[in-house]
């Protein structure tokens, strides 16, 4: 049973692993999209959005990445920015927990 790509139409598509609702990720080899199965159409998996992060935070330029997954770039520096604030939250709410301790 051959999945063809929801943009493209090609036949080149692989499953892609499953988000944490256990839906089924599909590639495209021929555009390079992802897409979800029975997913909303314009919104990106967690999964997808995680990969981007790393792959950014990994070295690799952003122009790139954003051709690679074909997401736009602006998308990966929102997605960077809440990662980053995420961070930043983390290590304060650490130094509270030693200052605390102190
Ligand atoms: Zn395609």
């Amino acid at each position: 049973m051959a999945t063809k790509c929801r943009y493209c139409g090609s036949s080149h598509v692989i499953k892609y692993g499953k988000t944490k609702a256990g839906k089924q990720i599909y590639f495209c080899k021929s555009c390079n999209r992802y897409w979800v199965k029975d997913g909303v159409f314009h919104r990106y998996p967690k999964e997808i959005r995680k990969v981007v992060v790393r792959t950014v935070l990994e070295g690799k330029p952003v122009k790139e990445v954003s051709k690679e997954f074909s997401v736009p770039a602006t998308t990966i520096y929102k997605w960077l920015r809440k990662e980053i604030e995420g961070e930043i939250n983390e290590n304060k709410k650490e130094n509270q927990l030693l200052q605390n301790i102190r």
